[in-house]
């Protein structure tokens, strides 16, 4: 179902009032890794609506590497985000991380993002199947292109056609990024689907500094989208600071994105 063989038109996923993904337009999703408090969320959407960006990342449920860390703010500062997001017209996407997420994110959610660690969680790609909201499927952190069109399957299959796919870097033997952004990826799953495709430099390299080549080149290879971190202050952030750009390099990236985005 999600390959073109099935569906030649490609898919434009309309989130309301005028946003739309995959139409032959550069989407642009940004935001801070976590959803801190509320000064950092109005300072981020201040950010991104002065760039016109109208999508805004952010995780409220964090998968985390150590039990330790800091894992997110939970349903409450998904509501406190949601309020001023609406009052700047701005669309949420955040990740759910388990099926009792889903009712609780659902009013509150305009994408449901399912992160690297749970894109074959096949019980949670069911139940979002059945949702009447849109899906990012991001490619497992040692996922095949394969693996990732089958993750997409499970949601298409269960009824929910309203897709995206994300490639957000792969684990290789190279250890001088975090991950391996797999450029490959974007035009073979442009071929093999209908679906959007967005790419995640900040995941895809993890490294601040080497974000923005990296985004750029995944628009040249064809992605319709990209989804990046930004803070007003990335040294403080509470997670994947060594990954996101500060305002001033956000609205650089998002310049050079538009530009590139026309050469294509
Ligand atoms: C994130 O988007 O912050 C995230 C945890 O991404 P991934 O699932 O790709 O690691
Ligand atoms: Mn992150």
């Amino acid at each position: 179902l999600v390959s073109r063989k099935w569906k030649v038109d490609r898919t434009h996923l309309d989130l309301g009032d005028g946003v739309i993904i995959g139409d032959g337009t550069l989407s642009i999703m940004a935001g801070p890794c976590s959803i801190e408090n509320e000064s950092q969320v109005q300072q981020t959407i201040d950010h991104l609506v002065s760039q016109g960006v109208r999508i805004m990342r952010g995780g409220v449920f964090k998968p985390r590497s150590s039990p330790y860390a800091f894992r997110g703010l939970g349903v409450e500062g998904l509501k406190m985000w949601h309020t001023l997001a609406r009052k700047a017209g701005m669309k949420i996407i955040s990740e759910v991380m388990q099926v009792s997420q889903i009712a609780e994110m659902h009013d509150y959610v305009d994408v449901f993002q399912v992160g690297a660690r749970n894109t074959q969680n096949f019980n949670l790609l069911d139940e979002l199947g059945r949702v009447d909201k849109a899906v990012m499927i991001k490619r497992g952190i040692s996922g095949t292109i394969e693996e990732l069109l089958y993750s997409a399957e499970y949601v298409f299959a269960a009824g929910n056609e309203k897709l995206l796919l994300c490639e957000r870097g792969i684990r290789t033997y190279e250890r001088a990024s975090r991950n391996t952004l797999d450029i490959n990826a974007i035009p073979i799953l442009k071929e093999k689907t209908h679906l959007p495709v967005i790419a995640d430099p900040s995941h895809g390299i993890g490294i601040r500094e080497y974000v923005e080549p990296v985004a750029l080149a995944a628009v040249m290879a064809g992605a319709d989208g990209v989804i990046y971190e930004t803070h007003q202050k990335p040294e403080e952030a509470a997670s994947d600071g060594q990954q996101t750009l500060d305002f001033k390099e956000s609205e650089r990236l998002i310049r050079k994105l538009r530009k590139v985005y026309e050469l294509r």
